[in-house]
């Protein structure tokens, strides 16, 4: 008789909960001078961008594996000093397993442009890397199995800032149920790199009066990574 034929195994995420070091530091941001030992701990030695994503292979680790046409991880360059991290994917981006690449994603181009910026200078990926259906909000399983697989986009590309667009974003690196509201423009810290939180391009296609919000958090960012602000120069 054959030998039934096993299945391999996909490599597992690590648990988010010890993944994530939940800090919300107090302005101003204290200077990190290295890793602290717990998130040395939690590091994968020499982690690159494309051993993340055999290790993701054609996941099935949760249930937006069943609606999606294909993965969406991320795209830029793997040694951006800023990554711009979203929600999840979209129908646009599903479709074509690129990330921001819809109506919001031509708003978020736009804001890159604006900043001096191309989008192959950054890198943008989201919190959930299939598209959840009829676009609702990922939900707390699928953020839990999904987000090591981000932590471990950051660690390896190692930004110098992080911009979390929405709430989601924002909520899964900071460990927080604070209304964004309360932190959004504020410079905050996560895994020793600076993080700040802004609207997301989606919210800004239904509220173009908080493009200048976020067009000032922008300037912030602008102004850490060295890049000149133009005098009258708007998003
Ligand atoms: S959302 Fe993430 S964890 Fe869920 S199936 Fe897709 S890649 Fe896997």
């Amino acid at each position: 008789m054959p030998k039934p034929v096993r299945k391999p195994e996909l490599p597992k995420a690590a648990p988010v909960a010890a993944a994530v070091a939940p800090r919300i530091s107090p302005l101003p941001l204290p200077v990190v001078a290295g890793p602290s030992l717990f998130e040395s701990m939690d590091k994968i030695a020499d982690d690159t961008l494309p051993k993340i994503r055999q290790d993701l292979g054609e996941c099935t680790r949760c249930k937006l594996h069943s609606t999606r046409h294909n993965i969406v991880f991320g795209d830029g360059n793997p040694k951006a000093e800023l990554v711009f991290v979203g929600e999840g994917p979209g129908a646009d981006e599903d479709a074509q397993g690129l990330p921001f690449v819809g109506r919001a994603g031509r708003l978020l181009t736009q804001m890159i442009e604006a900043m001096g910026l191309q989008r192959k200078d950054v890198y943008i990926c989201n919190v959930v890397k299939c598209r959840p259906p009829e676009n609702r909000q990922p939900e707390e399983d699928e953020v839990g199995t999904c987000s090591p697989f981000l932590l471990r986009q950051i660690d390896a590309i190692a930004p110098k800032v992080i911009v979390c667009l929405g709430a989601v974003a924002a909520k899964t690196l900071l460990q927080t149920n604070r209304g964004i509201s309360q932190f959004r423009g504020e410079w905050l810290e996560f895994r020793g790199r600076k993080l700040l939180v802004t609207y997301h391009p989606a919210y800004l296609l239904r509220n173009p009066p908080a493009k200048s919000e976020v067009w000032k958090d922008l300037q912030k960012v602008m102004a850490v990574l060295g890049l000149e602000v133009k005098k009258g120069k708007s998003a």
